[in-house]
């Protein structure tokens, strides 16, 4: 079995930092990253695509080509359009490039796989037509394809705001924006707003974008509920509550989104001790300051390991390098501390923003765990609300019970998309605090295998 050092899996900010500080240091290091060129989720392509593109996402995505020529100076080695499905306690790592299944293994992983959106169930989200805002923005920087027909933007967080801004100067027609975040939130932001103005910047830039994009007359649509995507075939219209009552906008587009939440799958594959963070609304795994998990030279770093943003998952990926040095020998305690004090530092200072962030884009309860009945939860078995509620009410009261029984997060995403939501209707139902309801148990492959890429797998070892 091929053997690394250190191996990375992610190339976004944090994998890249930890990877580029980890070969500087003289270890040998892949970094392993299902993406076709490095950058991870905000620096997506930010290396091939057109100057006039770059140029439109804005200076904060441009700043990443900085972070790629570091890591391509430290000589870690890179393997692009590369799929985990497996990471063993044993830090066993399962691939797949090209068709090709294989194992390999590492005497330290560094986790860097990021941030995926949150999925909400709401009426008509399957429908053609309705897709996420992070999917939008990767069609933009990627392929520099933009909605042609116009579109509706629904939801809340900082993400949302970005995209109709970068369509914006895009000259897309964006039809309207509803803002979903409850009422209530902006008083709960309001008590984090001290610790906020440290990284004030971050504040300026939001209001920046909110008011170039009413300037520009797009109406913005405040406090929304009871949002339904219509249509038989595909999506015709929408219709939601505001405070003038009930609302239709006739559109073949809505682009929706509800924050990011750690893409955990495969640091729960492992069998990492994980919780449920009350104010993140997800599961998150348990890390110490240097990422280290609750298994032997297992890490997590970046958006994988809780929402921080860019910034402090690219501080977090260097602590990570320099715990990897440390901890393969070649670097002292004394020399590690010295070296990671500039980066905690930083990091402290700008993690300053995110309780603001999460109170202000907080979605509503009622969203995240009461979906109507006709919704559809799993959308890869087309498992509904009710049949979930009929499953607990038949005395299942247990997320995996409700699994095995319904099959909902048995499909090819594997519980990926409404794992959090099953969790939190079952928690709903019950009336308990989430955290006391577990998520689904995450099993390998967490991505989709052939029977002829296992049977031809490459690196078992055969007397095992
Ligand atoms: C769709 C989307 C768009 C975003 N856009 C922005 C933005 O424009 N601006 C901004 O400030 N923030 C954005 N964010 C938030 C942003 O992702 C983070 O703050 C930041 O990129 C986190 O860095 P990271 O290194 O932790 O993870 P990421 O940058 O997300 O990098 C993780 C990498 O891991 C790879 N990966 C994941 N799972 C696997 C696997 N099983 N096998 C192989 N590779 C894997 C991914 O392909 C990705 O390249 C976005 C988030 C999402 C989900």
């Amino acid at each position: 079995m091929e053997h690394h050092q250190l191996a990375i899996i992610g190339g976004g900010p944090a994998g890249l930092a930890a990877a580029a500080v980890a070969a500087n240091a003289g270890l040998e290091c892949v970094l392993i990253d299902e993406q076709a060129t490095p950058g991870g989720q905000i620096y997506r392509a930010v290396n091939t695509i057109p100057k006039q593109r770059a140029t439109l996402l804005g200076p904060d995505y441009q700043c990443g080509q900085k972070l790629i020529d570091q890591f391509n100076k430290s000589g870690a080695s890179y393997r692009p359009s590369t799929t985990i499905w497996n990471l063993n306690s044993q830090r066993e790592i399962g691939i797949l490039h090209n068709g090709q299944a294989a194992l390999l293994s590492a005497d330290r992983v560094v986790i860097a796989t990021g941030a995926m959106e949150r999925p909400v169930p709401f009426p008509g989200w399957t429908l053609p037509g309705v897709m996420t805002a992070g999917a939008g923005q990767i069609l933009l920087k990627s392929a520099g394809i933009v909605p042609n027909d116009g579109v509706v933007m629904a939801g809340s967080g900082p993400l949302l705001l970005l995209l109709a801004w970068q369509y914006m100067r895009a000259g897309v027609n964006i039809q309207a924006i509803l803002d979903m975040a409850p009422q209530n939130n902006l008083w709960r932001a309001m008590l984090h707003l001290p610790r906020a103005l440290f990284v004030h910047h971050y504040i300026l830039k939001g209001l920046k974008y909110q008011l170039q994009l009413r300037r520009a007359g797009i109406p913005f649509y405040k406090r929304i509920t009871d949002l339904h995507a219509i249509g038989n075939d595909s999506l015709a219209a929408i219709e939601f509550s505001d405070s003038k009552g009930k609302q239709r906008i006739e559109t073949s587009l809505l682009m929706c989104h509800f924050g990011v939440i750690p893409d955990s799958h495969l640091s729960r594959c492992t069998g990492c001790k994980h919780h449920w963070d009350p104010a993140q609304l997800c599961w998150r795994p348990v890390t110490d300051e240097w990422g280290n998990s609750s298994l032997d030279g297992i890490a997590i770093v970046g958006d994988g390991s809780g929402i921080g943003g860019a910034v402090a998952a690219r501080h977090a990926g260097r602590l990570a390098g320099l715990e990897s040095v440390h901890t393969l020998g070649r670097m002292s305690t004394n020399e590690r501390d010295e070296e990671a004090r500039a980066d905690q530092r930083w990091m402290a200072d700008d993690l300053n923003i995110r309780p603001f962030l999460e109170a202000l884009f907080r979605p509503s309860p009622t969203l995240l765990g009461s979906p109507k009945d006709e919704t559809l939860v799993c959308r890869c078995e087309e498992i509904t609300a009710g049949t979930i509620r009929q499953a607990l009410h038949a005395g299942h009261q247990d997320t995996n019970q409700i699994k095995f029984f319904t099959r909902c997060g048995m499909g090819p995403c594997q519980g990926r998309q409404c794992d959090n939501a099953v969790s939190q209707l079952v928690a709903h139902e019950l009336g308990v605090e989430m955290g006391i309801t577990e998520g689904y148990r995450i099993r390998p492959p967490i991505r989709p295998l052939t029977i002829e890429q296992l049977a031809t797998l490459q690196g078992v070892d055969e007397d095992k």
